[in-house]
């Protein structure tokens, strides 16, 4: 574990790299076997689930690498309850298997969003693999068909996650994922 002045600000580590690692081994080799003979488009929600990502398609064999840039937070720990789309994927979907990676999935607006832009634009399948699921936090009904681990309704960072404040992104290269101080964040409403 790394011990760097961010652990400081760490309330409780949820899961260590060697869990995260091991649940990425899981999904990568359950995605590999569910899309044998196929090429999927692996889609990366940027930021967040960019170590997820890299992590998990160590494990499967034929993938197309794709970016796409959603916000619902303006920063902060709380959801704007809007999406919208920051950077868009630069191929064609139509016919393609999708699979988002998420880094986590809260209300469900911004995968809702997604499924949606990418069923619009002809895609024959779209499915997800998240890191984490929240289900708690949910306000649209969405399925999340791979997941990480299911997280309780705290606000987390560390592995791809960030608490951006000030345009700084803290916490996203911590190597675990870990709830965050309430201090840390206390002058905002949650
Ligand atoms: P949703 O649209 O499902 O509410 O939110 C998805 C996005 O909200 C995630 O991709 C992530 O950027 C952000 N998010 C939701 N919960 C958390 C959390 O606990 N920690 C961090 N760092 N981001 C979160």
């Amino acid at each position: 574990m790394s011990e760097w002045k961010m652990d400081n600000d760490i309330e409780r580590v949820l899961y260590s790299q060697a869990e995260i690692t091991e649940a990425a081994e899981r999904v990568g080799h359950q995605l590999a076997h569910d899309y044998e003979g196929k090429t999927p488009i692996i889609l990366v929600v940027l930021k967040g689930a960019a170590l997820w990502a890299v992590d998990v398609m160590r494990y499967m064999e034929y993938t197309e690498v794709e970016f796409i840039n959603v916000s619902s937070y303006n920063g902060g720990i709380s959801s704007s309850g809007e999406v919208s789309l920051v950077t868009d994927i630069q191929s064609d979907v139509q016919g393609r298997d999708i699979i988002i990676m998420e880094d986590i999935v809260d209300t469900g607006r911004s995968l809702k969003f997604m499924k949606q832009l990418l069923m619009d634009r002809g895609a024959k399948s779209v499915k997800t693999a998240s890191l984490l699921d929240k289900k708690e936090g949910r306000v649209v009904s969405e399925d999340v068909e791979y997941i990480g681990f299911d997280v309780p309704k705290a606000f987390v960072v560390g592995y791809g996650l960030d608490y951006s404040v000030d345009g700084k992104e803290l916490y996203r290269n911590l190597p675990y994922v870990g709830v965050l101080k309430k201090s840390v964040y206390a002058q905002e409403h949650v």
